[in-house]
């Protein structure tokens, strides 16, 4: 049988198991599962930083990496050390190639990601796309951090699914969590957080595309906030699960970035 469709089965098999399961059962039956490496991708967000928990808890042979864009907040390079020295692991990072920074910031500017959709895609697709790809690469398993609720987008997805442009199965052990239940857990297990948080970062990315949240905005309004909602697309996410889009406020209630309020702004 075709490799796609083994992996598609067990995908499949593995979703319908992963509904009576709890997040850290979830994350040991795809480790059972698979025999090929699984990455864990962590940004330091509320989430991720439960699930990184929840990994070195249980000792499971699971890698850490993340994207530095070389743009990350100062406070996200500060977790991600202590999160090192909590949890005795080492996250490994994944940075894109400095010919093509240098190249994509000869022609768009330092910030020019701000100017036009394609600027900004062509800066995630330089900092984010290209660099998941390397971690990823040859890897049996992927482990995001995504939640239902997140965005109207995001809900419809599942905990896992073969991503077949990459070649594996992901899975998002806490897909059915809240926010708050996130938040509960990690302040039950002593987590280490982003600060951010507490300033009304509920998202947090790059530091020039993210801003703290103004009140009653949905909860990935403060990623670049500055474009249209059909148009917001990072493409970590793209691939065999279809188009994911992102929730963000209605056009009219978008600034320009030269409008909003500063990316560090409490609401
Ligand atoms: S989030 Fe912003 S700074 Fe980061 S890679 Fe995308 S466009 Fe570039």
């Amino acid at each position: 049988m075709p490799q796609n469709i083994l992996k598609t089965e067990a995908a499949l098999t593995l979703n319908a198991a992963a509904r009576a399961l709890d997040a850290p059962a979830r994350l040991a039956a795809l480790r059972k599962t698979l025999s090929g490496r699984i990455v864990f991708t962590t940004s330091f967000g509320l989430e991720d930083q439960a699930i990184t928990h929840m990994i070195a808890a249980a000792g499971l042979d699971i890698a850490f990496a993340t994207l530095d864009t070389g743009r990350l907040f100062p406070e996200t390079y500060a977790l991600w050390q202590e999160t090192e020295a909590r949890y005795a692991i080492r996250i490994a990072a994944f940075a894109p190639a400095a010919p093509s920074v240098e190249t994509l910031i000869r022609a768009q500017g330092i910030n020019g990601f701000y100017k036009t959709v394609e600027a900004r895609k062509a800066c995630c697709g330089v900092r984010k796309v290209v660099p998941l790809a390397r971690a990823l690469e040859g890897a049996a398993g992927w482990i995001t951090g995504l939640r239902a609720d997140q965005s109207e987008h995001r809900g419809a997805l599942d905990f896992v699914s073969h991503d077949a442009a990459r070649g594996l199965i992901k899975l998002n052990p806490i897909f059915d969590w809240t926010r708050e239940r996130a938040l509960a857990f990690t302040q039950a297990e002593n987590v280490p957080v982003s600060p951010l948080h507490a300033a009304g970062f509920h998202s947090i990315g790059c530091a020039p595309c993210t801003r703290a949240l103004l009140p009653g905005e949905p909860e990935r309004a403060g990623r670049w906030w500055w474009e249209d909602e059909a148009q917001k697309e990072c493409g970590l996410h793209v691939g065999a699960d279809g188009g994911l889009t992102r929730a963000n406020p209605a056009p009219s209630q978008a600034a320009s970035p030269s409008q909003a309020p500063s990316p560090r702004a409490t609401p």
